[in-house]
């Protein structure tokens, strides 16, 4: 780094790496099965002749189709540039630099504590029990926390939070931290969603995405689902017009009537998928299932999972090594893709297990 950039930097940005993003870390491959996208595009019509204009800063089509969608009132929406920006903003929001702290519960998403760092908050981490379900007497030994992400269904377990333990948080912190509940993965799970209770919990705040279920993960368009106040209030940190006109007409198709049936059947379509994949992975010789898979991915141990991720890389699969992350050494996570490319990576993985012998 040059001596002025060093020097002009903020201080607690230098020992920082950018995220490895699925698209970053690999840019060749033919079968992307690293970044829990949905394998189904849809067709979507856009009208420029607004395009001369600034956008709308909450497009109202979009927060009334999604407040429809969810069952909340259009004051309890905020429209973002992917669950992503709502993560930031609620910790630009909530947090003040040096001082405060999220608390995380890996293994879990990576964004928020990157969120955190790169704005100067402290992160404290309660991993989750080695069953996966939340370690709520750690999280509620916890102090001096503002904001807690737990992710449910969680990536990359799978694993759904129970509703339970995510109560007892929310009580716990009501008068002193919100409670983050990620729902990416919400509409792989049969189980209730969060944003039924919004009104229950002053505390309670959900982010959801059209970059999973809906197959929109191009588009960059999150939500965040809170109190009309905690909404207002991330409305003082939001750009002023974050949501690209193109972006708005495309969401409102993708959350019509139709386009909400549409990622219905492609939901049940992509589940029936998962349970075959990993009724055929566990066939596999040496590779053992690992968490309770509700959303668009699965997630397997195998011994050699380097020499494995090596050799499905050079045949142009991508899934992604969660070997990093606490309590999964040697864990890889393939998301569900279609029929070919499930079949695919079935495939390679026989070809590799044959190659190296591996026993059972
Ligand atoms: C993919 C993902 C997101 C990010 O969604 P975007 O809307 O694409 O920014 C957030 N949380 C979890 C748990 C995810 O897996």
């Amino acid at each position: 780094m040059n001596k002025l950039v060093k020097s002009l930097m903020n201080d607690n940005l230098i020992p920082l790496k950018p995220y490895e993003s699925a698209r970053r870390l690999f840019s060749g491959g033919q079968d992307w099965l690293n970044a829990n996208e949905s394998p189904y595009a849809s067709d979507y019509q856009i009208d420029s002749e607004n395009f001369n204009r600034y956008p709308s800063c909450q497009p109202t089509a979009v927060v009334e189709s999604y407040a429809r969608y969810a069952g909340v009132h259009t004051d309890q929406v905020l429209v973002t540039r992917g669950a992503d920006e709502g993560i930031e903003l609620l910790i630009r929001t909530f947090c003040t630099p040096g001082k405060s702290n999220v608390l995380i519960c890996p293994p879990t998403y990576g964004m928020y504590a990157i969120s955190a760092e790169t704005c100067d908050v402290g992160v404290r981490q309660v991993p989750l029990n080695d069953d996966f379900s939340l370690d709520v007497d750690g999280i509620c030994a916890q102090q001096d926390v503002n904001l807690l992400f737990i992710c449910s269904p969680n990536n990359p377990t799978g694993t759904r939070v129970a509703a339970a333990d995510i109560e007892r948080v929310l009580s716990h912190f009501a008068d002193s931290a919100l409670v983050v509940v990620d729902e990416a993965y919400i509409e792989f799970d049969d189980g209730d969603a969060w944003a039924a209770r919004l009104d229950e919990f002053d505390n309670l705040v959900i982010l959801r995405t059209l970059s999973k279920a809906f197959g929109l993960a191009g588009l960059r368009c999150g939500f965040t689902l809170a109190s009309g106040d905690i909404i207002r209030s991330l409305m003082k940190v939001i750009a002023p017009y974050p949501i690209p006109e193109p972006v708005a007409q495309i969401a409102a198709q993708a959350l019509s009537d139709e386009g909400v049936t549409r990622v219905n059947v492609q939901v049940k379509k992509l589940n029936l998928l998962r349970n075959t994949l990993q009724e055929e992975l566990a066939q596999r010789a040496g590779i053992t299932l690992v968490g309770d898979i509700t959303a668009n991915f699965v997630l397997f141990h195998f011994a050699d999972c380097e020499a494995l991720m090596a050799f499905l890389v050079e045949n142009g699969m991508l899934i992604r090594n969660q070997s990093k992350q606490h309590n999964l050494q040697n864990c890889l996570r393939a998301t569900v893709g279609n029929e070919d490319q499930n079949a695919r990576l079935l495939s390679l993985i026989d070809q590799f297990i044959e190659q190296k012998g591996v026993s059972a």
